[in-house]
């Protein structure tokens, strides 16, 4: 069994990134990454915050826009727009959640495909069903990067994602389809779970419940990815009860230090290739 070290690969993302951000400035081409945040939900700080770090890091500016919860929505499309139009912002992320009177769907369509460094654009998520070079958004595209540096062969297995959301489950789905798994994707509505759970030679867990995944539901050699963030007042729990499934696996990553890592570092990727895209004549 392998418990997969996400913060030292991130490291290793992170690292080659930096020599590729500082040959963009040698050509005078500076990444400029702009996010915004809509109110002041704990958990999104804590995401911006290390968005930011990341940043600085790699030499890559940074620019937060934090905005009033009451703010209406046309306000934040025009800001939307206003950083659509700046030629010197290369890349653009809305921070989700943003508060239930706002319309994500329509914020998401409105940041331009070309910045969309998150992947999120409706014509960005249908270039990833179609399986054509986009952005991929980052927390399915770190877990590939994971299968890629461990050697992680995913032609033709059996993958069951646990969760549907835009966000993880379904584009987390398409990637696997797109690797030629045989995909499953299991939600809140689907009834035996444990059946299904149990064919998976590579197993996601994206719910948001604290070891939601347990020993019995796992095939002894599985894959298991846990890509939940359960914050409670004893730390932070994965979807998956780790000390119990892990000895059944053949790989297993861990919370913390598995796939979050993983997702800041693709952000980092995606800024650098929507940079690159956007001063060539080859745009995606
Ligand atoms: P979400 O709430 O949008 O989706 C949860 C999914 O779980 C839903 O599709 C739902 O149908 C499914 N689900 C809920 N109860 C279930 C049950 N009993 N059986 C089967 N399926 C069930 O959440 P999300 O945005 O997809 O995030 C999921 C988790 O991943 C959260 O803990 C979140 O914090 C974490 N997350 C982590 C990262 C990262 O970088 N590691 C990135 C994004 C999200």
């Amino acid at each position: 069994m392998v418990v997969i070290d996400g913060k030292a690969l991130a490291k290793t993302v992170r690292e080659d990134l930096k020599e590729e951000v500082d040959e963009l400035r040698e050509k005078g081409i500076v990444p400029k990454f702009a996010v915004i945040l809509v109110g002041d939900d704990k958990a999104s700080l804590t995401y911006v915050k290390s968005k930011n770090k990341a940043c600085r890091e790699l030499g890559i500016e940074y620019e937060e826009i934090i905005l009033d919860s009451n703010i209406e929505m046309q306000e934040l499309l025009d800001i939307i727009d206003n950083l659509n139009e700046r030629k010197d912002i290369t890349g653009i992320l809305l921070q989700s959640p943003i508060p239930d009177h706002l319309d994500i769907n329509k914020a998401f369509k409105r940041i331009s495909p070309e910045k969309d460094v998150d992947g999120f654009n409706p014509a960005n998520v249908g270039k990833l069903c179609l399986n054509q070079d986009t952005f991929i958004s980052c927390t399915p595209y770190g877990i590939l990067k994971i299968f890629e540096a461990y050697g992680i062969d995913v032609d033709g297995k059996n993958a069951v994602v646990i969760g549907r959301s835009n966000i993880v489950g379904k584009p987390m789905s398409m990637c696997l389809l797109n690797k030629n798994a045989t995909i499953t994707i299991c939600h809140s509505k689907t009834k035996n779970l444990k059946e299904i759970t149990k064919e998976a030679d590579i197993l996601i867990a994206a719910i948001g419940k604290k070891h939601f995944v347990t020993a019995d539901m796992v095939k002894e050699g599985a894959v298991v990815i846990d890509v939940g963030i359960n914050r409670t007042d004893e730390g932070i729990f994965g979807d998956v009860d780790f000390d119990n499934v892990k000895e059944k696996t053949s790989f297993i990553t861990p919370v913390p230090g598995g796939v979050g890592p993983m997702t800041v570092a693709m952000l980092m990727k995606n800024i650098v290739k929507a940079t690159k895209a956007l001063n060539s004549s080859d745009n995606l």
